[in-house]
């Protein structure tokens, strides 16, 4: 074979994979109950999952991913669901990966809705999310584009969908803004970040003592609610236990640890890798989330200020 043949070959299947990881859908839509979905990301084609609550009037979606093609995929399967309206868009918290698309749901029609926290940390903290001065400048112009929030409200609100209520209720932990929305009829609670089922969490934001105590007054909530994470699949009661088993054992791990910071560091991340190796993210965030727990317990942790 020439080499030019072998070029024209190898450019040609390149193409070709090309095509098929676009073809690849972004989440898989998961009835949970009649009218109640969970969009879970793929292989982090989506960058998180989102959730659909249809009712007689209105529809409420749940967040709105974080590649741009997974967004408009979101909308079109709302749209193929039902013609009713998309009434709100409520962002579980200020994180990228979940307000990504703020704007095309908010252009076709929804009001964008949040803890009071999240407007003010929409550009400044994600910013800092993405490394702040060392973002890319792609990365600085879309978090100047992100949309914030419309609507706040301080500790729960109550919405009327047309014969179905959704509850949201603001609850501390992944970053001092987080929302849960319960859909007391469906027994289905999308948690945001509070919840990353089998997977390593993002502590950057975050308060381990409040997301420890969070997550026990959920932990009551009964065998038959199904939990839709920020991350990983759907989830059960035992998930989220496991879940909190794993911020648990951070934390023990943090305190067991001994010697100079580095010493540290490294016996907490190996008492981890023992337990939780196979857990996604393992690799990226578990060193992070080391890092975070420790800064925590010494009381130098940075999180974002709550609007005065
Ligand atoms: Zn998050
Ligand atoms: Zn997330």
């Amino acid at each position: 074979m020439t080499y030019r043949l072998l070029l024209v070959l190898g450019l040609l299947l390149s193409h070709l994979a090309v095509r098929a990881q676009l073809a690849q859908p972004a989440f898989e839509l998961q009835q949970l109950a009649p009218g109640v979905y969970a969009a879970i990301d793929q292989g982090g084609r989506a960058g998180s999952n989102a959730g659909i609550v249809i009712g007689n009037r209105t529809v409420l979606v749940v967040d709105t991913l974080y590649r741009e093609p997974a967004s408009r995929a979101l909308l079109d399967a709302v749209r193929k669901l039902t013609d009713l309206p998309i009434r709100y868009l409520v962002n579980t918290h200020h994180h990228i990966d979940h307000v990504a698309g703020n704007r095309l749901f908010a252009e076709a029609g929804a009001t964008v809705l949040a803890q009071r926290n999240v407007p003010g940390w929409v550009q400044p903290e994600n910013l800092r999310l993405l490394g702040g001065e060392q973002a890319s400048a792609e990365q600085k112009e879309q978090v100047a584009q992100l949309l914030q929030p419309q609507l706040t409200f301080n500790e729960r609100m109550s919405l009327d969908l047309g014969g179905r209520r959704v509850e949201l209720q603001h609850r501390l932990g992944h970053t001092g803004g987080d929302t849960v929305v319960w859909v007391p009829d469906a027994q289905v609670m999308f948690l945001g970040d509070l919840l990353w089922r089998r997977s390593i969490p993002n502590l950057i934001d975050a308060n381990l003592v409040q997301w420890r105590a969070t997550l026990e007054t959920l932990g009551v909530m009964g065998e038959q609610t199904r939990f839709v994470p920020g991350h990983g699949g759907v989830a059960s009661a035992q998930d989220l236990r496991e879940f909190a088993g794993y911020l648990d054992a951070l934390d023990q791990a943090v305190a067991d640890a001994q010697g100079p910071e580095e010493t540290r560091s490294a016996a907490a991340l190996e008492a981890l890798r023992a337990r939780y190796a196979a857990w996604a993210y393992f690799k990226g965030l578990a060193a992070p989330n080391v890092r975070d727990a420790l800064a925590e317990r010494e009381g130098r942790k940075r999180v974002p200020a709550p609007r005065p």
